[in-house]
């Protein structure tokens, strides 16, 4: 499999510098469309907004006071002024502009045009073409209501009134004011288009990542799948042969060996059985996570299944001389409905681990019925040490596969690291949970909790969990 820092290449960063040059050359523009059927308002219009002689033009005393004259000359001179007598020729004149890529920043527009169309009517087909352009209506008369206006224009900034005789000064400063306010629209929009490009940019990007992380964790899920079924399979051919290592080891031991050989035998077939329970635990921990783990639920005897690891793991302890009780708090429901095999799998394994590292005192399996938060009886178990305990620090790992948190003691007592790891999967699988408290020194205690499961029992009897999803 492809590592996934290969395949993820690079910066989830944008180039900035091709975003940048992709982005328009937004520049200042002074050209304006005066439409007006009168020949002399065109004139006036030049006259204030064309000429490069600044005496020329009469700006009253006011000129001074709001703009200073350099101010005045350097836009006056910049002004670029075309004409148009009816609405369709201004019509015209906007396409033809758009087509040479110089479009109007703005437009003085008359009201009234006889014959063709007026004002509003004409500001109404310009927009539909270029609805960038900044518009003054001239009228003398109050022809039409603001609020008429609206209705047939919309409510729009791009639009405004001026009424004639009109203020040199004032069409100066609507020319000047609106060229640049078409400028900073455009300017503002182009910004906005690059931060969308970038934003875009960013989102692929992502989702490409994305896209490729999906398939490295899907390889790497199906790699796993594949690891744990290949030592499923290996680990189940391992059985085959130890059986029979283990079987005629006992039947050697039978016959009339010397005090040598039969020190030898016993090694052999101790060895055997130590082998057959890491392969065991590889097997069921491979199972689990390849998902063909078999979970068969049935309604079954509490007692039976507590004296039958009384029998098991009793006789062991005592033999380690230590003391070996198995309590039942309370009266415990006769029937459960469980995995009596899996159940039984967790207390060996618990109460192996307590025989392995407890040297003095006692293990206790302490079983007490307890309710849920939705009233549902469950059944508590207990399993109690007085060994050599484990560091807070490691309580939260301990539930890990392979995790062996003293490796003085794994070494002195052996073990997989895996036993932990399948007894969480299945209290899990049994629809329970596992937990842990712990004095480093005085001994631990862990907790295995199971329904009592009666209500549901006349769902299924036997089922076959996915249990890949669940783990770890
Ligand atoms: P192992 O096969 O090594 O026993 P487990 O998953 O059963 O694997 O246990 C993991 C580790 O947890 C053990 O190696 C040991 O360090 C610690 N451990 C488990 N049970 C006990 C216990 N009762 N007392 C002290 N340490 C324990």
């Amino acid at each position: 499999m492809e590592s996934i820092t290969n395949k993820v290449e690079g910066s989830i960063l944008p180039d900035t510098k091709k975003v940048g040059s992709s982005n328009k050359n937004i520049e200042r523009n002074h050209r304006i469309l005066i439409i007006d059927d009168n020949e002399a308002i065109h004139n006036d219009f030049r006259a204030i907004l064309e000429s490069k002689d600044e005496n020329a033009i009469d700006l009253g005393e006011e000129k001074n006071a709001i703009f200073g004259n350099q101010q005045i000359k350097e836009k006056l001179s910049n002004f670029e002024i075309t004409s148009a007598f009816q609405g369709k020729e201004g019509l015209l004149k906007i396409q033809q502009a758009l087509q040479e890529g110089h479009p109007y920043a703005m437009a003085f527009i008359d009201m009234r045009m006889p014959p063709g169309w007026d004002g509003l009517e004409t500001i109404q087909k310009i927009w539909e073409e270029y609805p960038d352009l900044q518009v003054v209506i001239c009228t003398a008369y109050s022809d039409y209501s603001w609020h008429e206006i609206v209705k047939k224009l919309g409510e729009t900034e791009k639009l405004l009134i001026l009424k004639k005789p009109f203020d040199n000064i004032e069409v100066y400063q609507l020319a000047s004011a609106l060229t640049e306010k078409w400028y900073l629209t455009q300017k503002a929009r182009s910004k906005q288009e690059e931060l969308e490009q970038i934003v875009k940019q960013r989102t692929e990007l992502l989702e490409e990542t994305n896209r490729q992380l999906t398939i490295a964790l899907e390889e790497a899920e199906e790699a796993d799948r594949a690891k744990s079924e290949f030592l499923a399979n290996m680990s189940h051919e391992i059985r085959t042969p130890m059986s029979s290592v283990i079987g005629f080891s006992d039947v050697l031991a039978e016959e009339d060996l010397t005090e040598n050989q039969k020190k030898y035998v016993e090694l052999i077939r101790q060895s055997g059985k130590n082998l057959m329970q890491i392969i065991n635990d590889i097997l069921d921990f491979s199972k689990i996570k390849a998902g063909k783990f078999e979970i068969k639920m049935i309604e079954c005897d509490l007692d039976q299944i507590l004296s039958e690891v009384e029998s098991i793991m009793g006789l062991d302890a005592r033999n380690k001389g230590l003391e070996f009780k198995i309590i039942q708090k309370e009266k415990l429901p006769s029937q459960i409905y469980t995995d009596p095999t899996r159940l039984r799998q967790c207390f060996i394994n618990l109460i192996g681990n307590s025989l392995k590292f407890t040297e003095k005192g006692h293990i206790y399996l302490i079983a007490s019925l307890e309710y849920d938060n939705d009233n549902k009886p469950y059944i508590r178990f207990d399993v109690e040490d007085t060994g050599i305990g484990i560091k807070s620090e490691n309580l939260e790992s301990i539930f890990e596969s392979f995790s062996q948190v003293d490796h003085g003691a794994s070494r002195k007592y052996g073990g997989t690291g895996l036993g932990l790891a399948i007894t969480k999967q299945l209290s899990n699988l049994l629809g329970g949970t596992i937990s842990l408290t712990s004095q480093l020194g005085k001994g631990s205690v862990f907790t295995l909790t199971i329904p009592v499961g009666m209500d549901i029992k006349s769902k299924s009897s036997s089922a076959k969990y996915d249990t890949s999803k669940n783990s770890t």
